[in-house]
């Protein structure tokens, strides 16, 4: 299987990445209706319009944007989606050099809007699928150039678990456990940080009693108790809360009108590594991130509506 880029590893010659993010890449293929088709019906709808996206793509996206030092170990097709997610990762300034290319056709998701913006989303996970543990046994080298190496769960479970094993010691893992599938005790364990919103984290904790019937403080002190170092439970417009070993802390989110918050979640996601692996703690790297996660929701798109450095530090929040 070729690495897209023919195997080279740029970011190498210059020591050690912020970031290496393992996970999904997906082409999303957008047709806004007048109304969502029941089933057995079908309705005509607007042209297609083909975004990259994938929670993996989409977070060394917003990374990179801010100045990241990123690197993506992901699987895509032989085929145009494929290369459309390249180029929007080298466009970002990510490099590409562990994505790997072939097995299977890119990872699509079908998604359907309507007026009010609700939608339906059917993923077919293609490539995403077969980026196997042994994958990532391969691309020890590269897990082992980042300082913080981010993984979410539109993976195979074992690739996720190899991650957590291969990861060397003194680099962080943060695990945002979206779409949210029951951890395995040992990737918890390995876990620097778990990134959820409300609903995983909810999703995570059914039939925990330690949960009850509980808030987000309590749900992420529950989620700590199943061993990471650390839990994020992201809010939308509320912000974030952050629970460690010394307790729970909310950070509130500037106020915004938001436009689209498709792939907010990932925007944050992505710049709390960048500033983890730039050495804050992680209550300022939250308090970071909820600027992040501010300013897309504030724009349309997910990739398209992440912020650079510069724009960050101008007249939005
Ligand atoms: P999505 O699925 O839309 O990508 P999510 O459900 O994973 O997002 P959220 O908790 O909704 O995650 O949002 C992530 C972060 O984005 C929040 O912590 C916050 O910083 C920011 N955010 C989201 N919605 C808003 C909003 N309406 N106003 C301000 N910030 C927001």
């Amino acid at each position: 299987m070729a690495a897209a880029n023919g195997g080279r590893d740029p970011g190498a010659e210059d020591g050690r990445r912020d970031l290496v993010v393992v996970g999904s890449a997906n082409a999303d293929l957008v047709v806004t209706v007048d109304r969502r088709p029941a089933a057995g019906e079908t309705v005509l709808g607007s042209d297609l319009a083909v975004h990259p996206g994938g929670k993996g793509a989409n977070q060394a996206v917003a990374a990179a944007r801010l100045g990241a030092r990123t690197a993506l170990l992901a699987r895509v097709g032989d085929d145009a989606h494929g290369r459309l997610l390249l180029d929007s990762q080298r466009a970002a300034g990510v490099d590409t050099g562990g994505v790997l290319v072939g097995g299977a056709p890119t990872g699509v998701a079908l998604i359907t809007v309507d007026p009010s913006g609700d939608n339906s989303i059917v993923v077919a996970p293609g490539a995403n699928a077969r980026l196997a543990p042994a994958d990532v046994r391969a691309a020890r080298g590269l897990l082992a150039t980042a300082r913080v190496v981010s993984v979410q769960l539109e993976i195979p479970l074992e690739t996720v678990a190899e991650v957590a094993r291969t990861v060397p010691p003194g680099t962080r893992l943060v695990v945002n456990a979206s779409p949210p599938v029951p951890l395995p005790p040992a990737v918890a364990a390995a876990c620097a940080v778990l990134v959820v919103n409300e609903h995983e984290a909810r999703v995570l904790l059914e039939g925990d009693p330690a949960a009850g019937a509980s808030g987000p403080e309590e749900r992420a002190r529950a989620l700590l108790a199943r061993g990471p170092q650390a839990v994020v439970v992201t809010l939308g417009a509320a912000g974030a809360l952050v629970a460690d070993r010394r307790g729970v802390v909310r950070v509130p989110s500037p106020a915004v009108t938001p436009v689209d918050t498709t792939g907010a979640g990932d925007a944050f996601t992505g710049a709390l590594c960048l500033r983890l692996a730039a050495g804050d703690d992680l209550a300022a790297a939250v308090r970071f991130a909820v600027r992040v996660g501010a300013v897309s929701v504030t724009r349309r798109g997910a990739q398209g509506s992440y912020p650079t450095a510069a724009q960050l530090d101008g007249p939005t929040p």
